[in-house]
């Protein structure tokens, strides 16, 4: 093994692959599989309550298409329901945000995701602040996010949550640890600031960015680095400290597929722990999705 895996707890029990230069290797296909899994012994346990996700997706958008068939097929592998909702594109705005009412008052849905981005002309946020906490299982809006912020009850975004779901399973310490996010969305990057900064998790954080100068000297500090610019590549050896555990967020679409931010070769030869790209943070996104659904059932006090 060439590289230090330091920071990585050593666990011989395990059959975690490693990469050539030996990384570990953060599998989100099989840690999503494990948390259904976990999921559905749990929903089994609680006498299978009907708890149900609702999905709306507007317009006619291949992949999200694809993303919203995903998560109805993940939730029913975890024994929860789910809804679909999809709007025809030339819906108005008003329409939209009539459906969403609805849902929020359907005491038979629980969690309600409307998949991103809505078409063009559309208001996002508008339809969005309809939905309150408890059943916001994406944890996009607004309150979701001041709730994060105050440390209070809700649902946390499912993509960075996804991220804290990988370092607690492949055992990589937070406590007292640099960490460093490329990217300050509040899809992703901010929230994901918050997670791993927060008590309990206790990382010592820093956000870049476009604006970031000197990138490399920056994420080259970090034991933690999370990659969400969605610039494909953009991270290669010489942005990583040796040891360091690498999360791949970002996909681009290019000439040669979908790529991460992460040059996942030449990074694999420096890093203790590293995620594919595909089957690394994405699966995490969804099996987190079905989390924050069976925890809105409890919030409202269906179990
Ligand atoms: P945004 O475009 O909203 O944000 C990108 C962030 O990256 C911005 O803060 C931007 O900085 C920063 N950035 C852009 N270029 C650079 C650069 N060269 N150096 C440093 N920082 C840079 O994207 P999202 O946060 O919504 O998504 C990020 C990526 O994650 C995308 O590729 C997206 O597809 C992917 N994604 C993946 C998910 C998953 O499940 N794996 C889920 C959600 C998103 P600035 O603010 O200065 O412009």
């Amino acid at each position: 093994m060439t590289a230090s895996v330091g920071r990585v707890a050593a666990h011989s029990d395990t059959d975690w692959a490693r990469t050539d230069g030996g990384a570990i290797v953060m599998d989100g296909n099989r840690l999503r599989d494990t948390l259904i899994d976990r999921l559905r012994q749990k929903v089994e346990a609680a006498g299978s309550p009907e708890v149900c996700l609702a999905t709306v997706l507007v317009g006619e958008d291949k992949p999200s298409q694809v993303y919203v068939r995903a998560k109805q097929k993940k939730a029913a592998e975890a024994g929860l329901a789910s809804r679909h909702v999809g709007i025809d594109g030339s819906a108005t705005q008003a329409e939209i945000e009539e459906i969403v009412r609805d849902l929020v008052a359907d005491r038979g849905v629980h969690g309600i995701l409307v998949q991103l981005p809505l078409p063009e002309g559309f208001d996002a946020e508008r339809v969005l602040e309809l939905i309150p906490p408890a059943k916001d299982v994406d944890g996009l809006t607004e309150r979701s996010m001041g709730r994060l912020v105050r440390d209070l009850p809700g649902h946390a975004p499912c993509t960075p949550l996804g991220v804290m779901r990988l370092l607690e399973h492949y055992g990589v310490a937070t406590a007292g640890k640099t960490a460093v996010v490329v990217g300050r969305s509040t899809l992703v990057g901010l929230p994901q600031v918050l997670l791993l900064g927060r008590k309990g998790t206790d990382a010592t954080v820093t956000l870049a960015h476009s604006r970031t100068s000197e990138l490399a000297a920056v994420t080259g500090r970090a034991d933690i680095l999370v990659a969400a610019a969605g610039v494909a590549g953009m991270i290669t050896a010489e942005h990583v400290k040796p040891g360091a555990a690498v999360l791949d967020v970002g996909i681009s679409r290019t000439a040669d597929g979908i790529v991460g931010d992460v040059d996942f070769d030449s990074v694999q030869a420096v890093a203790g722990a590293i995620t594919p790209m595909p089957g690394g943070t994405g699966p995490m996104t969804i099996a987190c999705l079905m989390e924050n659904t069976w925890a809105a059932a409890a919030m409202l006090g269906v179990r």
